[in-house]
């Protein structure tokens, strides 16, 4: 059974259709990449298995337990953790504060979220020294690390990430795509929303193209590299 589940998905914002027909899956032990031009509706997907949207049409399934409909609050404390496109940390709070919020759901003792602040920052060693100061001061990229800690802060089995590399310098994504690999391989399954997809595709075992609000194209990274149509779109070797 797959870890995460996403079946025949329709969604609207008002009127206006994002998701025609999503279905897609995530393995416990996977990182799955989600590609597609602005607007496809990668961002709606997200929203969709994280509860912020219910959908018109279809399912989301964790661990063959049906969460589509149920609350945000509720998907979070089953294990769904997601880490929106731009960030969103609270930039008057400090580092340690942003990272504490991840975790309101678990209702932890004030004992029990310092160790946790601290597993979670093994994965971000970096950021130790920053904990005190507020989230406005960190370059981006420690910005975008205070945001996948915080995500992980939830200790989820399933991370969403929207567009993680977003306004990074090269060399900033590069190490942080190493840690997504790092929390991949230590068992939480990743879905991956990128526009960059040679470093989605350095880190994925699998990748699904999403156009116009439908997944059209699902293979494993291997096959995806030799696809013509993937090579042109969005390897730039067209
Ligand atoms: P991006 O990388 O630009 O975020 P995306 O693939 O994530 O693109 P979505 O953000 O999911 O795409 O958007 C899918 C469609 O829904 C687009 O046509 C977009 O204009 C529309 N849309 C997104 N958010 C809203 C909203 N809040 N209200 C109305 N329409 C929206």
């Amino acid at each position: 059974m797959p870890k995460l589940e996403v079946k025949n998905l329709a969604a609207f914002y008002g009127r206006a259709q994002a998701l025609r027909n999503v279905s897609l899956t995530v393995d416990g032990t996977e990182i799955v990449a989600l590609l597609g031009a602005n607007g496809a509706g990668k961002t709606t997907t997200l929203r969709v298995i994280s509860g912020l949207l219910r959908p018109s049409r279809g399912d989301v399934f964790l661990d063959g337990e049906r969460i589509s409909g149920r609350p945000p609050e509720y998907i979070v404390s089953l294990g769904v953790a997601h880490v929106p496109e731009g960030r969103r940390l609270f930039p008057g709070l400090t580092v340690r504060e942003n990272l504490y919020l991840g975790a309101t759901i678990r209702k932890l003792k004030r004992s029990q979220l310092a160790s946790e602040v601290e597993r979670v920052l093994a994965m971000f060693p970096v950021l130790e020294q920053h904990l005190d100061r507020p989230a406005w001061a960190l370059s981006g990229g420690q910005q975008q690390m205070v945001a996948v800690a915080r995500g992980l802060m939830s200790n989820p089995k399933v991370l969403l990430l929207d567009e993680p590399s977003l306004g990074l310098a090269p060399i900033i994504v590069k190490q942080l795509f190493r840690t997504i690999a790092e929390i991949g391989r230590q068992g939480t399954a990743i879905l991956l929303v990128e526009q960059n997809a040679p470093m989605a595709f350095s880190v994925s075992r699998r990748a699904y193209v999403m156009e116009t609000g439908a997944i059209t194209i699902h293979d494993t990274v291997d096959r995806l590299r030799q696809n013509q149509r993937v090579q042109n779109a969005y390897l730039g070797l067209g």
